[in-house]
Order: C-alpha cells, then sequence, then structure tokens
C-alpha cells in the first residue's frame, strides 16, 4: 500500500440549517476522489446565531473554503474580507474561497445556470427571459443573465417588495432592462418570451405535485423552460412546458455546475463534470 505525502486532509464544506439533506457532499467527495485529492467536504450544521462563531472556527482551522445555503447567504458577507464583484451586486455568497488568510466570498449559482444553459445550447444574448421567483437563486440568475447580456428580465414574484428590489438592482446595476410583475393570479407567458426560469421552490421534494400558476397554454414550442429545482429532475412545470412542446433544463445541471465552478476555485483543477453527475443522479434516482 502507497503511503500517503501527508495524513492532514484539506477542509472545505457547507454551513447550513437545515443541512441534512443538502447532496452536495456527495458529489464534491466523488470528485476529490477522481482526482485522487486528499481533501473532504464536511456538511455542518450551524444555526443563524452561530454563524459569527462558525466563520471565525473555520478560520481557525484552515478550511480552505465553505458553500453557504439557507439562511447564511446574505448574512455571511459580515465576516469575509474581499466579496467578488458579481456576487456584490447579487448582494448573497453561496461559495467561499481562502487565499491566504483572506476568505473571498463567490456566488457560483447563476454562473452554474449560465453554463447549464450552454449545453442547451442556448446563448443569453438579447433573449427575453421572464423569472418567477425573486429570492436567492432568481437573484443570483437575473444578474448573471443581465451581465451575459439578457435582452429583457421579467421578475414575476408572490411579494410585491422583493420583486420590486431585484428588479431596481437589475435597472440600476446592469445594462438589461427589467420589470416587475406581481403574481396573484394566473400568470400568462408573452408570446416574444425565449426563457421562463422558474426559480421558487414551487414542486421541490415533498411538494412534488404543484407547479407554478402559469397558463400553461401560453407556453410555445420555441421556447425553453428551465428549473432550479434538481429534486425531482422531471417537476410538474417541466412535464407542463414538455406537453406544450417546449425545450426544457432541469436543475441538475446548475447544481453540478455550481459545485464544478466552487470545486476549481478551490483545488485549482477542473472539475470532473461527468463523475460529479453520475454522482448526483444516483442521488436523485
Ligand atoms: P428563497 O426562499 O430565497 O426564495 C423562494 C422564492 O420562491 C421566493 O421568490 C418566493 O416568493 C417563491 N415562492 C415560494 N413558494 C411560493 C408559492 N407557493 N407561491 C409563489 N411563490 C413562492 O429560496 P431560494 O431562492 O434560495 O431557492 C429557491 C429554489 O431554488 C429552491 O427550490 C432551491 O432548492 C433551488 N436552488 C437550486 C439550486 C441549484 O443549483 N439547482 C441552487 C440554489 C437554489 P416570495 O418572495 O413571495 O416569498
Amino acid at each position: 500500500m502507497s503511503q500517503p505525502t501527508t495524513y492532514k486532509a484539506e477542509l472545505v464544506g457547507a454551513f447550513g440549517h437545515p443541512i441534512a439533506e443538502n447532496p452536495t457532499v456527495v458529489m464534491q467527495e466523488a470528485a476529490f476522489h477522481a482526482l485522487d485529492l486528499n481533501w473532504r467536504y464536511l456538511t455542518i450544521e450551524v444555526y443563524p446565531q452561530d454563524l459569527a462563531a462558525a466563520m471565525a472556527g473555520l478560520r481557525a482551522m484552515n478550511f480552505r473554503g465553505i458553500n453557504l445555503t439557507i439562511p447564511h447567504k446574505v448574512e455571511v458577507l459580515k465576516y469575509l474580507d474581499e466579496v467578488a464583484p458579481d456576487a456584490a451586486l447579487i448582494g448573497a455568497v453561496n461559495t467561499v474561497r481562502r487565499v491566504g488568510n483572506k476568505l473571498i466570498g463567490e456566488n457560483t449559482d447563476g454562473k452554474g445556470f449560465l453554463r447549464a444553459l450552454q449545453d442547451v445550447p442556448i446563448d443569453p444574448r438579447g433573449k427575453k427571459v421572464i423569472i418567477l421567483g425573486a429570492g436567492g437563486a432568481a437573484k443570483a440568475i437575473g444578474m448573471e443573465l443581465a451581465l451575459a447580456g439578457a435582452g429583457h428580465i421579467t421578475i414575476v414574484n408572490r411579494t410585491r417588495e422583493r420583486g420590486q428590489e431585484l428588479v431596481d438592482a437589475l435597472n440600476v446595476k446592469t445594462r438589461t432592462p427589467a420589470h416587475f410583475v406581481a403574481w396573484h393570479t394566473t400568470c400568462a407567458i408573452p408570446p416574444d418570451t425565449d426563457i421562463v426560469v422558474n426559480a421558487t421552490s414551487i414542486g421541490l421534494f415533498p411538494d412534488v405535485e404543484s407547479k407554478p400558476d402559469l397558463a400553461y397554454g401560453t407556453i410555445t414550442a420555441h421556447m425553453i423552460a428551465c428549473d432550479v429545482i434538481p429534486n425531482p429532475l422531471h417537476t410538474r412545470f417541466l412535464q407542463a412546458a414538455e406537453d406544450r412542446g417546449a425545450k426544457t433544463l432541469d436543475g441538475l445541471g446548475m447544481l453540478v455546475y455550481q459545485g464544478a465552478i466552487g470545486f476549481k476555485m478551490w483545488t485549482g483543477q477542473d472539475a470532473p463534470i461527468e463523475v460529479m453527475y453520475r454522482a448526483l443522479q444516483e442521488v436523485f434516482g
């Protein structure tokens, strides 16, 4: 048996609450294993009131980085030395990388979504986009689509303040015009729409029978319908769009690519995308 050159593993992981059902560890550990890296990914329950202590612990234990999930993505900004420009625009961080003694905040969610679009393939430049939702995922996707040159973005959200805030940020901070639609009744999709993104949690396991309240008859075959939900892969929303002849993109690609971008930030190596896909496909059956 060959001897390891070091017994000290490099540490990364995720802080969240709840966190137990987050499957990221499976794809990151599979990637470390595939590249024979002595790295470990730890899934760590951190309660909201303990984030400061957890971030201090991260520094003390020389973690190489961390993922943040609900409810820490915004709060973590207080504990970082630097924030990447796009993460600052989004106002949320899902990945921290350590460079020397500095902790730098990044947001890979929207970048992962953009990368998944390339596989369709679809180029967002000049496209008319409708985003359902205005939470963390919607913000990251909206900002990255705008930075990538989307032609127009409509934010459809139940809570006016949240939706209007994202629209204002897009209009002030990017060159892509955006407008807000309040979501109180069934929403029709305008015929000139190119991309419809469900960035809400409607349809997420165990609520698998739900789908966003849309006039599905207004979805046409030239549109592409994207869901951020990775579990289940084939949501009711995607099923209904497919029935209308639209192309669809499920949430797995976004999940894999946002993790792959984080992997590269941490290790400096290209992520084994296929290995990560397979690992998560096994998780989601
Ligand atoms: P947030 O809680 O920040 O936002 C949730 C959004 O969904 C809000 O806009 C909320 O509207 C809306 N929403 C929730 N329930 C309803 C409902 N019944 N009717 C209308 N609107 C509703 O969550 P995130 O943005 O962090 O996550 C959203 C989804 O994205 C989750 O399913 C998550 O799993 C997924 N995700 C996937 C990723 C991937 O890599 N594939 C990465 C990150 C997230 P309101 O403002 O009115 O409350």
